[in-house]
């Protein structure tokens, strides 16, 4: 992009007035241009009819809609749709559309790669990446809704694709503001590997989108081998900042539990889930490993009695659970498996 050319697509309400402000700046005027940018999600400066053209020739000049560019589709046959999708610089990020009833839930990436390394994760694997801007954070969005024709319709937000966002702070916070003009932040849920310093900014926003805390351990010990996360944050400070985490009314902290056959999914680590959870308002997913054996050739995936005998522990002990099974599974839809495929097929030999 341009040196000095705005990105609507990321820019904020202010940045919008600023750049409209020598071509017209009546406030209404930047409201227009945001509300065409974040609402109607246009793709070019033409098509905000309700402008000039000359304020459009004269905002085109000062101003883009560069959104990321879709390298790849796949959709499974449970509807779920996942996207490959370029960065202006090359960076590679990964985005997912999953209907449920008469909502669709978009899952967008918070880095380009990802430096906590859980060891079940393909993202994790494929090492540190960078940050995303918001333009590229909300571009995901953007990409997402007009492919799927999902413009009006109900959604939730989930921001459990590639890396961890709250080591993204600004990237995510500045997205947020501009989902809020058509999603509810009761709708958009903020998936973290538990780092309790990006808590305390999460809880200084006007705004809060809802809590997931991918947990996946009972113990410290266990936590280490499969978060590396959990040296800087041990699972005991964790805790106490769930415990001591400020909810809305009616809220509460999603834990989430990726099960790993011979891991983490014995009765014993049901039982002390179950104490660790003890008055922390939450409500538990389970999710069963979803297999990768190119990338995380040494995990495997519970069986389902396994899993059903874990659940129902939880279940026993009042704890709100739900099992989720990895939706669209053949299009590779768990985090990093469709930007790992590319990283082994094409990007290696493009860098070579
Ligand atoms: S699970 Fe999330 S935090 Fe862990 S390595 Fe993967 S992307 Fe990063």
């Amino acid at each position: 992009m341009e040196t000095g050319v705005l990105n609507l697509v990321g820019a904020s309400l202010a940045e919008v007035a600023a750049v409209l402000a020598p071509l017209d700046p009546r406030p209404y005027r930047a409201r227009q241009v945001y509300h065409w940018v974040t609402r109607r999600l246009v793709g070019r400066i033409e098509e905000m009819t309700d402008l000039s053209r000359t304020l459009r020739t004269g905002l085109a000049e000062r101003a883009v809609l560069t959104d990321p560019r879709v390298v790849e589709v796949r959709t499974a046959a449970d509807g779920t749709t996942k996207f490959l999708l370029e960065m202006t610089d090359g960076a590679m990020v990964e985005a997912v559309t999953m209907p449920m009833g008469d909502r669709t839930t978009l899952c967008l990436s918070s880095q380009a790669g990802c430096a906590v390394g859980c060891v079940f994760c393909v993202t994790g694997a494929l090492g540190a990446g960078r940050n995303l801007t918001a333009a590229e954070i909300f571009g995901q969005y953007r990409v997402l809704v007009r492919h799927g024709r999902l413009v009006g319709t109900p959604l939730n937000v989930v921001f459990m694709g590639m890396g961890e966002p709250l080591l993204n702070c600004s990237g995510v916070f500045a997205a947020l503001d501009l989902l809020y003009e058509t999603v509810s932040p009761k709708r958009v849920t903020l998936s973290t590997s538990g780092i309790p310093a990006g808590f305390a900014k999460l809880q200084a926003l006007p705004r809060r989108p809802n809590l997931a805390v991918s947990l996946n351990a009972t113990t410290q010990e266990q936590r280490l081998r499969l978060m590396p996360v959990a040296a800087r944050w041990p699972l005991e400070d964790l805790m106490r900042s769930l415990r001591t985490y400020p909810l809305e009314r009616g809220r509460r902290i999603t834990i989430e539990y990726v099960l790993l056959a011979g891991e983490n999914d014995s009765l014993a680590d049901a039982r002390r889930l179950v104490r660790l959870l003890r008055g922390i308002p939450v409500k538990v997913n389970l999710i069963p490993f979803n297999p990768d054996p190119e990338f995380l050739p040494h995990l495997t995936t519970p069986s389902a009695a396994a899993v059903d005998a874990f659940g129902a522990c939880l279940a026993e002990a009042s704890l709100n659970v739900t099992v989720r099974w990895s939706r669209g599974r053949e299009v590779l839809a768990a985090c990093g498996q469709l930007r790992g495929r590319m990283a082994r097929s094409e990007l290696l030999p493009r860098l070579r």
